[in-house]
C-alpha cells in the first residue's frame, strides 16, 4: 500500500477536467470536451492516446504491492460516475482497500447486486457505502428518455434510466435493495451518504 500517492495524481491530472455545470449524463464527456484543464485541450479522438501515455509513466514508477485481490478494509464502495467523485481520496482509501462499483446515479441496478454479490460471496466484503451527490445528472432525466430513445433508434432499452428527482429518496431505495437482496449474506452494515461536489463533504442519509 506503500507508493500509491504519485500514480493518484497522475491519475487526476489526467482526468480532472470536469464541466463545471458538470452532469454526468449522456452529454457529458469530462476531458474531452475542451473544458479547463491543467495542460491544455485535448484534440478531438486523441484522448485515449494520452490516457496510454499516462500509464506508461505510471508503470515506470509502478511498484507491485503484492497485494491480494480480496478488499484489505472488506468493503464495497457503490457511486455515482461523477467525475467530480474522488472516491480514494474523499474517503481516505489507499490502493487495495475496497471494491468501487460505479454507474450513472450509483443506483443499486440487478448488474451492481451481481457485482456486489461476487465482491462478498467470493472476495470476502461484509460492508456497503453507497454514494449518491448534489448535483447529479440523473435528476435531469426522466423515463421518457428510454421512449425518446426507442424512437430515435427503433429499439427499446431493456435497461430502466433509473432516474430520480429525490436524491435522499433514491439513496433510501438503493439501501433497500441491498438490504433485502437474497444474493447477499451481508446486509446488517449498509449505510447512504450524499456527496456535496461543493465541499467535499458526505451528508448520510437515515434508512427509515
Ligand atoms: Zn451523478
Amino acid at each position: 500500500m506503500t507508493g500509491r500517492s504519485a500514480p493518484i495524481t497522475v491519475i487526476h491530472m489526467t482526468t480532472s477536467a470536469s464541466s463545471p455545470a458538470g452532469a454526468d449524463g449522456p452529454a457529458a464527456a469530462p476531458g474531452v470536451t475542451g473544458t479547463p484543464n491543467p495542460a491544455g485541450p485535448i484534440p478531438a479522438g486523441r484522448v485515449t492516446e494520452r490516457l496510454v501515455e499516462a500509464n506508461k509513466r505510471y508503470g515506470e514508477q509502478f511498484d507491485d504491492p503484492g497485494m491480494d485481490a480480496k478488499p484489505v478494509l472488506q468493503v464495497a464502495v457503490v457511486s455515482c460516475m461523477d467525475a467530480r467523485i474522488d472516491l480514494h481520496a474523499a474517503l481516505g482509501l489507499e490502493l487495495g482497500d475496497c471494491h468501487t462499483i460505479r454507474n450513472a446515479g450509483g443506483v443499486v441496478t440487478d448488474d451492481v447486486i451481481r457485482s456486489l454479490t461476487i465482491s462478498q460471496r467470493a472476495l470476502g466484503t461484509r460492508s456497503v457505502v453507497l454514494i449518491h451527490h448534489t448535483g447529479c445528472g440523473m435528476q435531469t432525466l426522466t423515463e421518457d428518455f428510454r421512449h425518446e430513445l426507442e424512437l430515435e433508434v427503433g429499439q427499446r432499452p431493456a435497461w430502466a434510466v433509473e432516474a430520480f428527482q429525490d436524491t435522499d429518496q433514491d439513496v433510501r431505495q438503493s439501501m433497500q435493495r441491498v438490504r433485502t437482496s437474497p444474493f447477499l449474506p451481508h446486509t446488517d452494515d449498509v449505510r447512504g451518504f450524499v456527496f456535496d461536489v461543493r465541499t467535499g463533504l458526505l451528508r448520510e442519509i437515515d434508512p427509515a
